[in-house]
């Protein structure tokens, strides 16, 4: 059985070429272009709670980091180094093999250098750390959003929270377990976009998170949404609505940048909804059915609840 240096030296330390320092020191150093700031963002996978146990190694290293290069996204930053603590329950390696697979072909896409990390033995825990960089002053921030503003969202929404209650689906469990990060898209709508949030715990929670941190309302066209095609009507309600793990960006822009978003579909290959509007008042989320009448929601995911 190899040991955590083994493992280390194995599956966690290919070059990391924009860093001036990564993996082997006790700490990486890196540096970001003069003129940038740096977005810093962490999120944590756990076994029993964000994934089964047993769930394939390879889909696990995509998903690590796909989540936090979604937060990039949302922040309209570049992603550019990653750090990675894992616990493990035993050094497992045609396990550690597919698992930096997976991670490795995702960071390699998006030009992400793994620079560290922290290996221990433990319940199966995936900590993914990722820094990205931005132009000073440019970042998507939640409490951006203005009355008379647009509200967006890109790609489907429902196809992750139905891959849960239909593994046998295949497009839906692509959408659960390898979710593709909208990171062009992010960096893209800097200077268009005034709020963003990638669509992680469910469209009405995550969209609540910019009304409240922005002091505004929203008023949103249920028939207007894009959803992944779900049979069952109070099903897709709840997948669209509540269901998490999309990755998706729901963001607000005023109507003048209308054209340059709606230009942005065609060259990023995916679809981009303008689904309702913001309005000044309490942060409350309308939701309007197909006759405008408004209909109930249920709530996002929490962790807690
Ligand atoms: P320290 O004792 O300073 O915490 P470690 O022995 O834990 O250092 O780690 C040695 C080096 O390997 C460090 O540069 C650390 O960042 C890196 N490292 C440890 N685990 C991982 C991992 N899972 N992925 C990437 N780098 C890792
Ligand atoms: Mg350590």
């Amino acid at each position: 059985m190899p040991s955590e240096f083994e493992i280390i030296r194995r599956y966690f330390s290919r070059p990391a070429p924009s860093a001036l320092l990564g993996v082997g020191d006790d700490a990486a150093l890196v540096q970001p272009a003069a003129g940038r700031e740096l977005a810093v963002s962490t999120d944590l996978l756990l076994e029993g709670r964000h994934f089964a146990a047993g769930a394939a190694p390879r889909a696990l290293g995509h998903k690590a980091l796909a989540v936090n290069l979604s937060d990039m996204a949302a922040m309209g930053a570049a992603p550019r180094w990653a750090t990675l603590a894992l616990a493990l329950p035993s050094a497992d390696e045609a396990w550690l093999a597919a698992f930096a697979e997976g991670f490795y072909a995702l960071a390699a896409r998006f030009g992400v250098d793994l620079v560290g990390g922290d290996t221990t033995r433990g319940p199966l825990t995936l900590c993914v750390t990722i820094l990205g960089e931005l132009p000073a002053g440019t970042a998507l921030r939640r409490d951006g959003a203005r009355p008379g503003d647009d509200v967006w969202v890109s790609g489907e929404l429902g196809g992750a929270a139905y891959a849960l209650e239909h593994a046998q689906d295949a497009a839906a469990a692509k959408r659960l377990h390898e979710p593709e990060p909208r990171v062009a898209l992010g960096e893209r709508l800097r200077g268009l976009a005034g709020a963003a949030i990638d669509v992680s715990d469910g469209f009405a929670q995550d969209l609540g998170h910019i009304l409240e941190r922005s002091g505004v309302g929203a008023v949103v066209r249920y028939a207007d949404l894009p959803k992944f095609r779900i049979a069952d009507a109070a099903l897709e309600q709840r997948c669209v609505l509540a269901g998490g793990d999309d990755y998706e960006l729901l963001f607000t822009a005023p109507p003048a940048a209308r054209a340059a978003i709606e230009a942005l579909a065609a060259p990023l290959g995916l679809a981009l909804s303008r689904v309702g509007s913001i309005q000044a008042g309490a942060p409350r989320l309308q939701l309007l059915d197909a006759q405008g009448r408004a209909m109930r929601h249920a709530p996002g995911f929490d962790h807690f609840a």
